[in-house]
């Protein structure tokens, strides 16, 4: 910082110069965007004025709170001005020097280069104000704080650094003034100001007025005319209300561009026990999928039209952090701390009833929308299954919103568990009809599901071939993550979450086990002895090596200790954490399997030992692999190159 008389002047922090770079070099095609985030802006320092106003008696007064447009052709300038809360010399430094956000930087970390794409995040990462410099090569900002007596001038020309001056301000609150670049002259054009503030700003809650210039000079100027509707449209009767009207809000709320609609909203409306109305928004895509971090936003939360707190984050559970909305409510405290609020009982009615809402839409989407429903359940379906952890009293209803790929369905298919559920149920009714009910009646087969890195690879699993030849669905689960989300689940009306890795499936019996000779040929001789020489090859590596109940095709395979996580589980935490230690599996072998057989027949020469333990090693390197697990590289390498060289020894070179 360096001073001259009472002129400071400070640099920019890196990561704004960085930005304003950026924004000035023609990132964006949509301009507009600058007027939107400054009456933003302009609305908030109003808003936290009102609020004021409201608590506290000494902050009256009879300034009216709006915001106003002054555009002059001549001297090539916009003016938005505010009778806002204004700023304090510190507050200048600190809001109008530094990103003050965390997501601005985010911002400048995944900046796409598409104009459009980047164009939407703007307002999400809090831009802002430094979008001035899209359109201007020198920014003024008057400004008075409402505990000031001095007015203060800030001036930067967007490169490297700003200035901070005092200044005759006379009315509290904030004017920017843009020095508009040649080519943004229309931003002093009346008719595009009034059409800029239609399409972006119609439902910012105070007044946006234009003052135009006089005709001619020395004229009096005509009186400013309000451009904005400031409709609380969220009182209003669904009736009346289309849907470019809740489009439109849902981009003021969200700050998205005017082609952006939003996925789904919810309209409600609730006179007794509780009064409040709400709006709720969910957008058509989630950024946190596209690695941006958790949606930083929450829900504007009004007390009788006036705004209390604009990202209320405790009105919805962090499962439903990804809803834009506002909830207004004639019962809920004005003045009263964040704390306080949030034990109020008013307000903890409300969550419960909007969770509740939620939820129930959302299962009412799966039935009458099944296509935005899809496309719900693929943008945020990672997000809404958190609840099945941390909401307890939801729990089933959030499950009847999970959706996963099956055994019996399309690879572009979703199943529900109430699906899967309906089919077994009804399947094991046909079986009862059919005459063999059995005591295995009166327990209700488990929902299998298996753990793989994508359907492909999860139809090869081995340990699905059982569920094949009994014809028992398997919910495919692609995403570790899901398997913890099953393990909180547990069951499911009534029926068990099962994985098909695990070590002792109860499957139900065949009716006809003596067909199974003559389908799958027969055991494998000594299979005692193979066995001991197996265990002996691959002892340490496993828990236990068995005879398999479940293989048809495959000669062996893995399976998880009962109650332990699974595979894919298992190497996300070992990935994460470096004192995770994977547990071992249990191998098992295919006694009916052609090469199995062979083994057996060569095992009781002693000769071969050497060969069948390398087999076996190979075997379980295999399963282990078909897993998902990169089991002793060096070894299994070394061992596949021996296998070759015999093979290739046992070959003729004569050409016939
Ligand atoms: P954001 O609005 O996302 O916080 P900005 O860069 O637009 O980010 O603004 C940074 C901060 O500057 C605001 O949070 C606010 O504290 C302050 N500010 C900007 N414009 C005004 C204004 N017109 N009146 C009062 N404070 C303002």
């Amino acid at each position: 910082m360096t001073a001259t008389a009472d002129r400071k002047e400070f640099t920019f922090q890196t990561e704004i110069k960085q930005l304003l770079h950026l924004l000035s070099h023609s990132l964006y095609q949509n301009r507009e965007i600058t007027l939107r985030e400054l009456v933003s802006n302009a609305s908030d320092a109003l808003d936290k004025m009102h609020f004021l106003q409201l608590t506290d008696e000494s902050a009256k007064s009879d300034t009216p709170l709006e915001i106003v447009l002054a555009p002059n052709k001549s001297a090539k300038t916009l003016t938005v001005r505010d009778t806002g809360i204004g700023m304090t010399e510190e507050e200048l430094v600190e809001n109008l020097g530094t990103i003050a956000h965390s997501g601005s930087l985010a911002f400048l970390d995944k900046l796409s280069g598409d104009s459009d794409k980047d164009l939407s995040l703007i307002g999400q990462f809090g831009v802002g104000f430094y979008s001035a410099f899209m359109v201007a090569d020198r920014v003024e900002v008057f400004t008075k704080s409402y505990q000031a007596e001095q007015g203060l001038r800030w001036e930067s020309d967007g490169t490297g650094s700003f200035t901070i001056e005092p200044a005759d301000v006379e009315t509290r609150g904030t004017s920017i003034v843009l020095h508009l670049k040649e080519d943004f002259l229309e931003f002093t054009d009346p008719y595009r100001l009034k059409a800029i503030v239609r399409k972006y700003s119609t439902f910012v809650r105070h007044p946006i007025k234009l003052q135009s210039e006089p005709e001619e000079e020395g004229k009096p100027a005509p009186d400013p005319e309000q451009l904005n509707e400031q409709r609380p449209i969220w009182v209003e009767p669904k009736s009346q209300l289309d849907d470019e009207q809740y489009a439109g809000f849902y981009q003021h709320l969200a700050h998205r561009g005017s082609d952006e609609k939003p996925l789904w909203h919810l309209h409600l409306s609730s006179d007794s026990p509780l009064q409040f109305h709400t709006i709720l928004y969910c957008p058509p895509t989630n950024f946190e999928l596209m690695g941006f971090g958790k949606s930083e936003h929450g829900i504007s939360l009004c007390a009788k039209r006036i705004l209390v707190e604009d990202d209320n984050r405790e009105l919805l559970p962090e499962y439903l952090r990804f809803l834009y909305g506002l909830v207004d409510s004639d019962d809920l405290p004005l003045n009263v701390s964040r704390q306080a609020l949030q034990d109020d009982t008013v307000f903890r009615k409300i969550r419960k009833v909007l969770v509740k809402k939620v939820l129930d839409h959302l299962a009412k989407l799966a039935d009458d929308a099944a296509e935005t429903f899809r496309t719900f359940v693929e943008q945020f379906g990672p997000v809404l299954r958190e609840g099945i952890a941390s909401d307890f009293e939801n729990r089933e209803r959030i499950a009847k919103l999970l959706r996963y790929h099956s055994s019996t369905a399309d690879d572009d298919e979703l199943v529900s568990l109430d699906e899967y559920v309906d089919r077994a149920e009804a399947k094991s009714e046909e079986a009862e009809s059919d005459g063999d009910a059995s005591e295995t009646s009166e327990k209700k087969q488990p929902i299998y599901y298996a753990t793989g890195s994508s359907v492909t690879a999860l139809r090869r699993n081995p340990n699905l071939e059982i569920f094949k030849k009994k014809e028992i669905e398997v919910l495919f689960l692609v995403d570790p993550v899901d398997e913890l989300v099953f393990n909180h689940l547990g069951r499911y009306r009534d029926h068990d979450l099962v994985s098909i890795e695990s070590a002792n499936l109860d499957l139900p019996e065949d009716d006809d086990s003596s067909s199974d000779e003559t389908e799958q040929g027969d055991t494998a001789p000594n299979l005692e002895k193979l066995l001991v020489v197996v265990r002996d090859a691959v002892g340490d590596d496993v828990a236990e090596v068995r005879v398999s109940k479940r293989l048809t095709d495959s000669p062996c395979c893995v399976v998880t200790a009962d109650g332990g996580f699974g595979t894919q589980l298992q190497k996300v935490l070992a990935a994460q954490h470096d004192d995770f230690q994977m547990g071992k599996h249990t191998f098992e072998l295919n006694p009916k399997h052609p090469f199995v057989r062979r083994l057996g027949e060569l095992v009781v020469n002693p000769d071969n030992e050497t060969f069948v333990k390398d087999c076996s090693r190979q075997l379980l390197t295999n399963a282990l692999l078909q897993a998902g697990l990169a089991p002793k590289p060096e070894e299994a390498i070394e061992r596949t190159q021996k296998f070759m060289e015999e093979l290739a020894g046992g070959k003729s070179s004569i050409v016939v």
